[in-house]
């Protein structure tokens, strides 16, 4: 892994996607390479199913990416949702309902400016850890925000730091917050390493705003397509946009509303359509499978396999308990 890494930041050297240069990384096996250093090492398999359980941004078409932002509001989001209107760009602004008191106006402001506002729970607690009925408490205390101020949905949920399992899926499903698809995962601005980053992770480590814009650069340029994971909770973060936007514009970037990214319009669509309990939810497929079918993902090509309700690690092709596989 060290040799691959070490390879990954040779790549960064002579083909970022800096903002006097540019985008200049655009061969398909250099983003096969990236993808493997990225899940590489400190991941358990558990995190590695992320992708088949989790909504994604891996089938937007090329150089398309779609900006959501996290834990605010912030005393800087009504700017940043003014900043992104004037360039033609509609974020997804994930809320915790409990940073809304006295920021009702960059509530308005999202809305009115035609993004999507979206349910990050309440209190930012990790779902995976909580009781049944705490789980439903955390979406619907901030769904009473949302549904207020963008009464006709649609109705988005990402779980904070991405826990999210059957158990979670069920229990939210077994109530009146099952209008919520999701859990929205993220393509792009997951972890700080040599080639990407992470903008809290940024701000905590006191990397700068230009190299943390850098390193963001990087990595939406190396994959080229996702839904990138920013918090607008953070002044340094809006500053931050500020810096790439115009460079991704000009290398002829669009920007897709999340409730146009193929797997999160699917599931918006299929809103509301029951699940049996050993039944998986299939990022990769758009839909729901039956119990020992296996999928390979589309954004780790790791193969999953479902079994009561939850995806596990496959070895796929040679997985004798597969009943129905779906390669890519
Ligand atoms: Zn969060």
């Amino acid at each position: 892994m060290i040799a691959r890494r070490l390879l990954a930041l040779l790549l960064v050297a002579t083909s970022a996607c800096i903002a006097s240069t540019g985008c200049a990384v655009d061969a398909d096996g250099e983003e096969d390479a990236d993808d493997d250093v990225q899940m590489g090492d400190g991941m358990t398999s558990e995190d590695e199913l992320v992708a088949e359980r989790q909504l994604n941004g891996s089938e937007l078409p090329n150089k398309t990416i779609s900006l959501t932002f996290d834990d605010g509001p912030g005393r800087r989001t009504a700017e940043l949702a003014d900043y992104l209107a004037e360039h033609g760009v509609k974020g997804a602004f994930f809320i915790n309902g409990s940073k809304v008191a006295g920021r009702q106006g960059a509530i308005d402001k999202i809305v009115g400016r035609g993004h999507l506002l979206a349910n990050h729970t309440h209190n930012h607690k990790q779902l995976t850890s909580l009781s049944g009925a705490s789980v439903v408490k955390e979406i619907a205390d901030t769904d009473l925000i949302i549904a207020q101020a963008q009464p006709q949905g649609p109705w988005v949920v990402r779980a904070p730091f991405g826990a999210w399992n059957a158990a979670v899926a069920r229990s939210i499903n077994a109530s009146a917050m099952r209008k919520y698809v999701g859990s929205v995962f993220w393509d792009q601005g997951g972890a700080l390493t040599s080639t990407a980053a992470a903008d809290w992770d940024c701000w905590g480590k006191g990397v700068s705003v230009q190299r943390c814009g850098e390193l963001y650069l990087n990595e939406i340029c190396t994959k080229r397509r996702g839904v990138v994971l920013m918090h607008d909770i953070h002044d340094k973060t809006v500053d931050m946009v500020k810096q790439i936007l115009p460079t991704l514009i000009a290398e002829g970037y669009k920007f897709a509303a999340l409730e146009d990214v193929p797997s999160v319009k699917r599931a918006i669509a299929g809103a509301g359509t029951p699940v049996n309990d050993d039944q998986c939810q299939s990022a990769t497929l758009g839909r729901p499978v039956n119990e020992n079918v296996c999928v390979q993902s589309r954004s780790t090509r790791r193969w999953s396999r479902c079994v009561d309700g939850e995806w596990i690690s496959s070895t796929g092709p040679s997985d004798p308990r597969c009943i129905q596989r779906f390669p890519l």
